[in-house]
């Protein structure tokens, strides 16, 4: 089968035909791929800071049809030959046994993300970025009619993450849940970015969407630009090159009171930016007693200013992806309220210039799409 490969550490992949993944086992799934997007994880995976074993077929969000199943599949699941299923970064083949597999907090019983033994479709083995993947039955989501798996693989990682962030920055995700809360996303033109900005509008949140680029901004506007009108006027697009925390806040939660500045802020920020600059930017968003949820993790960390924590009680808390639960309702809500990643599509043959256009900026999710590069 196809497969593009990474092979070195800081270099391109490799296009190469490698022997497709055995028949699955347990309760595996083989999955011929339709759709495979890349992620900010796969910039990571390829400076070889995290994952060290090469060589590696890249993507850990994808869409595909089943075409194998193992003979532990449980029917539950309602999988079978031909389902098409979104494959989100959750784990491969949990250990079943320890603390977390054991305590999975609504989802199937022994499996866990957290799970310390679990393998990584993409990560620490191989993912999408080819015609054929084995993943677990347990990680993966039925896709709803009329989604597209173009449409689907960017949900898989980038939404479903931002999802489940929404939830930690105590956000229900339920329609209307959001009314009366606001929050502010650090990076919002990005994969992650741009979804989560829908997201929180449609849940009835008020959303700062903040940026300090142009191309991501330009995005932006063009995402809040077709959203309908209600939920455009929740949505305030932010140049963080030119405009003042302090004129946001006000912007957002109106002018304080006098003597209640502390209570005047924005409830929740999500960290989707590695610079630390957006880090301090966000946390001066914030009201006391509110949330910050980073999702982001530069190689250096974030300087935290520790009187934020106790003079204002704010919270740092971090975001993975989550539970069955969690996606499945992610799911149902992209139909109801027609969210859509922005993508662009290139067929597998052209990944190393998908990379290129990733690190160029172009913002939104970047997909490639295995059907065009069948002729
Ligand atoms: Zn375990
Ligand atoms: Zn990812």
């Amino acid at each position: 089968m196809r497969a593009q490969v990474l092979e070195a550490f800081n270099e391109p992949y490799r296009l190469r035909n490698i022997p497709p993944p055995a028949s699955p086992a347990g309760q595996d799934l083989l999955i011929r791929v339709l759709a495979a997007s890349y992620c900010h994880t796969d910039a990571v995976l390829a400076t070889g800071s995290r994952w060290p074993e090469l060589p590696r077929v890249g993507s850990h969000e994808l869409a595909g049809e089943i075409v194998e199943m193992g003979p532990e599949v449980s029917s539950s699941l309602k999988l079978k030959i031909g389902t098409k299923i979104g494959v989100p970064a959750r784990a491969y083949r949990p250990c079943g046994h320890c603390y977390e597999c054991q305590n999975t907090d609504g989802d199937i019983q022994g499996f866990s993300v957290y799970c310390p033994k679990a393998k990584h479709v993409g990560l620490s083995i191989n993912g999408g970025f080819a015609d054929y993947c084995l993943v677990d039955s347990r990680q993966v989501v039925v896709v709803p009619e009329g989604l597209m798996a173009v449409e689907v693989a960017p949900l898989m990682c980038a939404g479903f993450t931002i999802w489940c962030a929404l939830e930690r920055a105590g956000i229900a995700l339920e329609e209307n849940e959001g009314v009366g809360k606001s929050v502010a996303i650090m990076g919002a033109g990005g994969g992650l970015g741009h979804l989560g900005v829908q997201f929180a509008a449609k849940l009835g949140c008020h959303v700062a969407a903040v940026e300090a680029a142009d191309k991501p901004l330009a995005l932006l506007r063009n995402i809040v630009g077709r959203l309908d009108s209600p939920t455009q006027d929740r949505v305030t697009v932010v140049d963080a090159r030119t405009q003042s925390a302090e004129e946001v806040r006000n912007q957002v939660c109106g002018e304080p009171k006098e003597g209640f500045e502390g209570e005047s802020g924005i409830d929740a920020v999500l960290i989707l930016s590695d610079s630390q600059s957006a880090f301090d930017f966000g946390m001066k968003l914030l009201k006391n007693h509110s949330t910050c949820v980073v999702i982001s993790f530069p190689k250096a960390g974030f300087c935290i200013n520790a009187q934020d924590l106790i003079f204002r009680d704010i919270k740092i808390i971090g975001s993975l992806v989550g539970r069955i639960r969690q996606l499945q309702e992610m799911m149902s809500f992209v139909v109801r309220h027609d969210i859509r990643a922005q993508i662009r599509v290139h067929p597998l043959e052209k990944v190393n210039e998908l990379v290129k256009d990733y690190h160029s900026g172009t913002g939104g999710k970047l997909v490639v799409d295995l059907s065009l590069s069948e002729g």
